[in-house]
């Protein structure tokens, strides 16, 4: 039994359905007339699951306790839909189909909302000059690091709830056994196939094609920021107003919380990911929130860490920061943005994300810890994180 298929049995033996009754706005004191149930009270259902290769919590507030319940059942549907289209490793997935095709010169045609996707994917890399790469994957596979596959789960670099630091990750990660670096001749043969310019999209006709043979899309930094809004964005149709996705990490705040205030992310410690205390938690409503850390898939070489996230320009795993973390009200790209945040690290990084109008936190080897201005002064930093000089 594969470690995802242990966790899914684990997380519905867990799965929790929890139905929190509580007022959207206080009452006056004097007024001891209930509320219409359809009017002020409000019910809020929380479940949990296993979805893109990792967990996902999806919390939802509405009037009635059904509809909580059935706006965050559909919403978790919608997510393993997408999880079925950017899987690269299930052969008949869209992704796959443009892997496979790559550099015979057919077009493939996609969903709507796939389509989309790639086209955040492209922008993302444009914006952040390749720091950010879509068609990373033959180096992905080439460290022999996986993605969204049902191979490993990747338990969530932040997390979010109605307390400080209440995580949703159920264990830490492990590193990977038995690996080793591949030799710089074996980079050097695949780094020339990383190249978002010949990922080609065709927007009249939803299609997508790879310029080269050989060439990978690996959508692994991007989807699950995407799926999280996506998600949000379901429950909100549903007439949900206050909610909370975390798809591993990858946070999507609806309004605020159901008592009025803003929703508390917590930044996992990247030396104790398993532990439920964060070393930064801030304040989010109504925008996504994206942390990459060393520690999500990696393995240990001689005593360096290597780890799956990868440097587009140099074919190495970057080595700059333990994790970065990226705030901003677009998902996929505050996900594809703290991909490129940590590749390109906490000296060009602000610079970066300024040009997207997202913030960013880093936190360095040595725990001290850098943000831009716009985030900073919300930023609580607890245990071994303390503000770099
Ligand atoms: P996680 O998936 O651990 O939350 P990320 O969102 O940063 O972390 O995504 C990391 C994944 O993205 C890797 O597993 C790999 O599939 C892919 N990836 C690695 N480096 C890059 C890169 N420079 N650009 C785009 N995708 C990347
Ligand atoms: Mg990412």
């Amino acid at each position: 039994m594969g470690v995802a298929s242990l966790a899914r049995g684990l997380v519905s033996i867990m799965a929790v359905v929890s139905l929190a009754g509580c007022q959207l706005r206080s009452r006056p004191e004097e007024s001891r007339t209930p509320a219409p149930a359809t009017e002020a009270a409000s019910q809020t259902a929380t479940v949990s699951s296993f979805t893109m290769g990792t967990y996902v919590t999806v919390q939802a507030t509405a009037t009635t306790a059904e509809k909580a319940q059935e706006a965050a059942d559909a919403a978790i549907r919608a997510l393993s839909e997408l999880s079925d289209e950017v899987d690269r490793f299930l052969p008949a997935s869209p992704v796959s189909r443009i892997n496979q095709a790559a550099g015979n010169g057919q077009w493939v045609t996609v969903s709507p909302r796939l389509f989309t996707l790639l086209q955040k994917a492209k922008q993302a890399a444009e914006l952040t000059d390749g720091a950010f790469d879509p068609t990373v994957g033959p180096l992905v596979d080439l460290w022999g690091f996986v993605e969204v596959s049902d191979t490993q789960a990747g338990s969530g670099s932040t997390a979010a709830g109605s307390e400080d630091e209440t995580g949703t990750a159920q264990v830490g990660p492990a590193p990977i056994v038995g690996r080793k670096p591949p030799s710089q001749e074996a980079i050097e043969r695949v780094l020339p196939l990383v190249n978002y310019h010949d990922l080609e999209l065709d927007a009249a006709t939803h299609s997508a094609r790879l310029r080269r043979r050989g060439q990978v899309l690996d959508l692994g930094g991007i989807a699950k920021g995407y799926g999280a809004e996506l998600a949000a964005r379901m429950l909100q149709e549903s007439g949900v107003t206050q909610g909370l996705v975390d798809l591993g990490g990858n946070i999507f705040a609806l309004g605020h919380k159901p008592d009025g205030t803003p929703w508390r992310a917590g930044i996992k410690d990247p030396r104790n990911a398993g532990a439920l205390q964060a070393v930064a938690v801030l304040p989010v409503a109504d925008t996504a929130l994206a942390t990459s850390g060393d520690y999500e898939r990696y393995f240990i070489y001689e005593g360096v860490r290597y780890s799956h996230l990868l440097d587009p320009h140099t074919g190495y795993p970057a080595r700059s920061v333990m994790s970065a973390t990226v705030i901003t009200p677009d998902g996929a790209m505050g996900d594809a943005l703290s991909t490129a945040a940590f590749v390109v690290g906490p000296e060009k990084g602000p610079a970066l994300l300024s040009k997207a109008g997202a913030e960013g936190i880093w936190i360095r080897p040595d725990f001290s810890v850098i943000a831009t201005p716009g985030i900073r002064p919300e930023v609580e930093l607890r245990g071994r994180a303390h503000w770099a000089q």
